[in-house]
């Protein structure tokens, strides 16, 4: 049996805005599973629903084996969830919040103690600062001890790095990592690309809709077309410009580079795209054809291809 079982959701607000359509989705028990979108993707309903905070106008959904509109007091004692804006007590110290959700949960500090322990060293020296002052980082692992503390054996995530530093956002996915390994399902929502690779497998989302699901391996194989990157010292003149190119390819801006897909055969469009580049005047570099990461699968399944 699933650890979620999700079975065409929908979700709307007050009956104007459909925040999501038809989603259907399993995760298994021990799974780290993503839940990968951008803003406004429908992330944080679809974790409000399932952490049994808001309900769903149709769909059939369980969570830990139980539906969540009959059985939701019970999930809540199973679940832990850390939402997607700051949920502590910013005028309690960072030791006083963690006793506090302890006792929520009529659970001890010391019970679960070895689940948090490699987080808690971290903010042991900060243990008698105001949670409010601690940084965007210490704030997310503080919350993470105290969405474990009761040791749930489901953790929602919803946007845990979002405002979080790089060097923090890679410490917090070790910390899922060790977390996996305790045997906790984990299921965790992110508008970061690069992060969902690190997941077991994900669900991309856009709109309310899921795009694809499966592993990020997967994800990447299916990837249909073949990738060019190339270096221009003006992306935007090159962008306005590639609007003329007529070609079976979709192109858009990464970084300073220019990702360009092509769907045809690339023995007579690459050749093509040089004449194109070079009538227009745009000198370039380092046009080579690279391995899409997800961030190029999700927008080739949501982007119009340019049809000729
Ligand atoms: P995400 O977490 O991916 O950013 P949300 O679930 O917050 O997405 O939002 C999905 C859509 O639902 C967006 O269009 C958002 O504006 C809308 N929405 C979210 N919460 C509400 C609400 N309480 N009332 C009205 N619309 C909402």
């Amino acid at each position: 049996m699933p650890a979620i079982h999700i079975q065409n959701l929908n979700k709307s607000y007050s009956h104007k805005i459909s925040a999501l359509k038809n989603v259907s989705f399993d995760v298994a028990e021990g799974e780290v599973f993503g839940v990968v979108g951008p803003d406004g993707a429908g992330k944080s309903t679809l974790f409000n629903i399932l952490t049994t905070l808001i309900l769903p106008d149709s769909g059939e959904i369980s969570v830990l084996h139980k539906d969540i509109i009959k059985d939701y007091l019970e999930i809540r004692k199973s679940i832990g969830y850390l939402p997607g804006t700051f949920s502590l007590y910013p005028d309690l110290t960072v030791e006083e919040n963690l006793i506090f959700f302890a006792t929520m949960y009529k659970s001890r500090i010391k019970d679960n103690m070895s689940l948090i322990r490699p987080i808690w060293q971290q903010l042991l020296p900060f243990k008698n600062r105001y949670a409010g002052k601690l940084s965007g980082g210490m704030k997310q692992k503080l919350a993470l001890c105290c969405a474990l503390i009761h040791k749930p054996s489901l953790l929602f995530l919803d946007e845990p790095t979002t405002g979080v530093d790089p060097v923090s956002r890679k410490e917090f996915w070790e910390i899922l990592g060790s977390i996996k390994q305790q045997n906790i399902t984990v299921i965790v929502s992110t508008p970061y690309m690069d992060e969902a690779t690190l997941c077991d497998r994900i669900a991309l989302l856009q709109d309310g809709s899921i795009v694809t699901m499966d592993t990020p391996q997967q994800i990447i194989q299916n990837f249909a077309g073949t990738l060019y990157t190339l270096r221009t010292p003006n992306i935007f003149n090159l962008l306005k410009i590639m609007k003329h190119f007529s070609c079976n390819c979709t192109f858009y801006p990464y970084g300073e580079n220019l990702h360009i897909i092509f769907y045809e055969n690339t023995s007579t469009a690459l050749p093509q795209f040089e004449i194109f580049l070079k009538e227009n005047h745009q000198s370039y570099d380092h046009l080579t054809q690279i391995t899409p990461t997800i961030e190029d699968c999700f927008i080739e399944l949501t982007s119009q291809k340019i049809a000729l």
